[in-house]
């Protein structure tokens, strides 16, 4: 019999693998591999909201977590996925590039924010009010991290792909049961689809549409992530990531021209060369009401746990919030009160 169970392959199931294998535990990972949001993910992680020029909640202590485990992965898979770059905000106007000036010395926002502002000149792009930038931020390469994480586990015989059917999960008070195998737990990370997750079809979870553009710019030399209405990322030779929007309204399963004319109008106002689009994605984000992740065990089978709703920021919150369960678990530490899903049984019990 196994530690775990985990029920998916997105990035918030390979976050809680590595935190798992690096405590000693053993797992199975049971996923379909079908193409989640972290498929579509451009994996960048930033401690700040560039819109309102405020750090993410925890940023400091979810950025530490996310580097530990990343040179845990390193140290297992000799493969980096994380690429440090910084984040460049491009300021719309002046009054934007004094509010950023008097942010910067924030008690809690100094660590992440840049105060000088930068005029950086950079070929084909129109930025005169200058950009401020974030310290501490980078992007991961989602696709990357999930197929070295199931190359991994595959190798310790810990892998099976196959869509997880709920109706033939066997409970009993100290272990579970799902065909052939057995453990002490399941956890599920199953993203958006947790909506056919009988368990756990009680949390409010809302999804949210993103749509994202890879396209190709001959001549940008680009050392920064812009952010601008829209990111524009470097990802390799002459390819760029544009992204993203985001829609909980229309949430049909494609890509739309809608979409692309909010992504490339938002572009053009800034970026001034001639480019092609390669690729359009799109992918949707669990998000849940109150922007907090769905952390903790189902309120009758206490060995059934969900781990979600990692919404737009699965990359800096999700190895974080993994030691959070991983904690409850087996060291019988309390869940932060803003991610476990007792918070619902208040509103709702
Ligand atoms: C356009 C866009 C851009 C984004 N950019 C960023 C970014 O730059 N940085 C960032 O941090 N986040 C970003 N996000 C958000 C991020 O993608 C999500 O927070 C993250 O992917 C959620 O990961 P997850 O593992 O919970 O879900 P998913 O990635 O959806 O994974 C769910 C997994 O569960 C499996 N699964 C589900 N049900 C079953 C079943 N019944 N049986 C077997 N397997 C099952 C699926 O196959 C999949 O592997 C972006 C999202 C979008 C849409």
């Amino acid at each position: 019999m196994k530690d775990v169970i985990i029920v998916g392959s997105g990035i918030a199931a390979c976050s809680l693998a590595w935190q798992l294998h690096q405590q000693g535990k053993s797992l199975t990972l049971i996923s379909d591999r079908k193409k989640g949001s972290s498929s579509v993910a451009a994996g960048v992680y930033n401690p700040m909201v560039l819109k309102r020029f405020t750090a993410v909640w925890n940023a400091g202590v979810q950025l530490e977590f996310l580097n530990n485990m990343f040179d845990y992965v390193l140290e297992n898979t000799d493969i980096d996925v994380r690429t440090p770059i910084t984040v460049a905000r491009r300021f719309h106007d002046e009054k934007e590039s004094l509010t950023w000036i008097k942010k910067s010395v924030r008690e809690d926002l100094k660590t992440f924010m840049n105060s000088t502002v930068q005029k950086i000149d950079i070929n084909g792009i129109e930025a005169s009010s200058g950009y401020g930038l974030v310290n501490g931020t980078g992007w991961v390469d989602t696709i990357k991290f999930m197929s070295l994480t199931l190359s991994f586990f595959e190798s310790l015989d810990s892998v099976y792909l196959e869509e997880f059917d709920y109706r033939r999960l066997k409970t009993s008070h100290n272990s579970v049961t799902y065909k052939t195998f057995s453990a002490a737990h399941i956890i599920f990370a199953d993203g958006y689809r947790m909506l056919d997750n009988p368990y756990f079809d009680n949390l409010p979870i809302q999804g949210n549409k993103g749509e994202v553009l890879l396209i190709k710019v001959p001549g940008l030399e680009l050392d920064y992530i812009l952010k601008s209405s829209v990111f524009l990322m470097p990802y390799k030779d002459d390819l760029f990531w544009v992204g993203a929007t985001y829609d909980r309204e229309n949430l049909v399963d494609e890509a739309t021209a809608a979409g692309q004319d909010f992504l490339t109008s938002r572009l053009e106002r800034f970026m001034k060369l001639p480019y092609e689009i390669v690729e359009h994605k799109h992918g949707i984000r669990p998000t849940t009401i109150d922007r907090r992740p769905f952390v903790g065990h189902h309120s009758i089978h206490e060995n059934i746990w969900v781990f979600n709703g990692m919404g737009s920021r699965a990359v800096l919150i999700a190895p974080w919030a993994s030691l959070q369960l991983i904690n409850c678990i087996y060291n019988n530490q309390p869940i932060n009160a803003e991610i476990d899903i007792k918070r619902f049984e208040k509103v709702n019990p």
